[in-house]
């Protein structure tokens, strides 16, 4: 493979300080070999590309830790309805209709939006899996899959029996772009034995489990109705959280919840624009991060959101908490870390988040040449505040380039966007 060189702007995301104006990183492979200022490149490197781009900010590629993919095929199909009759009426039956087909033409399409807004990993949990690996290969990224289980659902065995498929067909698959999790939907629709069967499947191959947990007020009631204490509690009494776990949204928490959170090294996959769009609360991320839990990135369903877009996620979650606490809470660096580093970390995903020797090639150029980004105080606060998507201009997974001068060089666009009118449209027409 080629040995590549990138001279910019670099933000390595290896701590707060660290930061070249005048940088470089050189790739070898699907690996880095150095990150540095101008000239740190090792003595006899000799690339066999030079990629100047010194008015851009290069760094790791962001992480999208919790997405159903498939779901941009609803995108603007229903909004601004309230949660139930907004499931109910549109969202589940719709879904009802999704073939395989469907499924893969939707993740596609996510996968096309993530990569030009700069996303190089998500975690994915929805149906149709083995088609959601194959387009995730196809499109070169990064990802950790887990097949969603509705465990009081007449089929919730057959999916547990599909996710463990997937996990023996492809995790670590495609040069180890892939891993795979177990994805228990949540507490209030996985009985407390199906949870049970789940973590000793997901012990026995070493896999974590990603959930949705303390989502809204009414899964707390539920929850309390049922089993007489929090979501949180009930879980971890289950013993879910022995093993690594992925929670996502986290909104409705009691001190006590935090805690073991904390204690059992729970991630939280945060996801505010959903958490708002939804009108389920606000997360408190400042908080949870105070007890030293890693807190990561997501932007869930295109059709609570209603896009893939992680800068516009960052900024949404940094502004959330100053209006919640105060201006000071969550600053731009932090936010950058769950988007990144932390990301990698909640995922399992070791060598991706950061820009470090020996790390994977996982990153992604920032058009900084934009009158949005002058004058150059600070590059965290200009990538959280002032950045949008489009500014992307390159991104490479494990070393290979997949847009480049945002031409996408993995997938077919046009294709993919017709693929997805077409069907989109002809479910909602077989439910008008
Ligand atoms: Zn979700």
């Amino acid at each position: 493979m080629a040995k590549l060189l990138l001279r910019g702007m670099v933000l390595p995301m290896s701590g707060a300080e660290d930061f070249y104006p005048q940088g470089e990183v050189a790739v070898d492979g699907d690996r880095i070999v150095s990150v540095g200022a101008k000239g740190s490149a090792p003595r006899g490197f000799e690339p066999d590309r030079l990629l100047d781009r010194s008015n851009d900010v290069i760094m790791p590629g962001l992480i999208n830790t919790h997405t159903h993919a498939a779901m941009t095929l609803l995108r603007g199909y229903a909004d601004d309805l309230p949660l139930m009759p907004w499931l109910e009426d549109k969202v589940w039956p719709f879904e009802a209709k999704l073939s395989d087909e469907d499924i893969y033409w939707g993740t596609m399409l996510a996968l096309t939006e993530m990569i030009r807004s700069g996303t190089t990993t998500m975690s994915d949990m929805y149906a149709s899996m083995d088609r959601v690996a194959e387009a995730v290969l196809s499109a070169g990224t990064r990802a950790a899959l887990a097949r969603g289980m509705i465990g009081s659902a007449a089929n919730g065995l057959q999916a547990l029996r599909e996710n463990i498929e997937l996990y023996r067909a492809c995790h670590r698959a495609g040069e180890g772009r892939l891993r795979v999790m177990f994805g228990p939907h949540a507490p209030y629709t996985c009985p407390g034995d199906f949870l049970q069967r789940v973590k000793s499947e997901a012990e026995s191959l070493g896999a974590g489990i990603h959930i949705h947990v303390a989502e809204t007020e009414a899964e707390i009631e539920t929850i309390r109705q049922e089993h007489g204490r929090t979501p949180v509690q009930w879980l971890n009494d289950l013993g879910l959280f022995d093993g690594p776990v992925l929670a996502a949204h986290c909104v409705h928490l009691t001190p006590a919840d935090m805690e073991i959170l904390a204690e059992k090294q729970v991630c939280v996959a945060h996801n505010p624009e959903s958490n708002m769009k939804l009108n389920s609360g606000t997360a408190p991320v400042p908080e949870l991060t105070r007890r030293g839990v890693v807190v990561s990135l997501g932007t869930d369903g295109a059709s609570s959101n209603n896009n893939l877009d992680l800068f516009g996620e960052m900024r949404s979650a940094a502004l959330q908490q100053k209006l919640r606490v105060d201006s000071s809470a969550l600053p731009a660096y932090e936010v950058l870390e769950m988007a990144t580093v932390k990301g990698a970390r909640a995922l399992g995903f070791e060598e991706v988040g950061m820009l470090a020797p020996g790390f994977k090639a996982d990153l992604i150029t920032v058009d900084f040449d934009q009158p949005h980004f002058y004058p150059r105080f600070s590059i965290p606060a200009h990538l959280v505040y002032a950045a949008h998507a489009g500014d992307v201009r390159d991104v490479m997974v494990n070393g290979r380039m997949i847009m480049e001068e945002r031409r996408l060089l993995s997938l077919d666009e046009k294709k993919i966007c017709a693929e997805a009118e077409k069907r989109a449209k002809g479910i909602a027409r077989e439910l008008l």
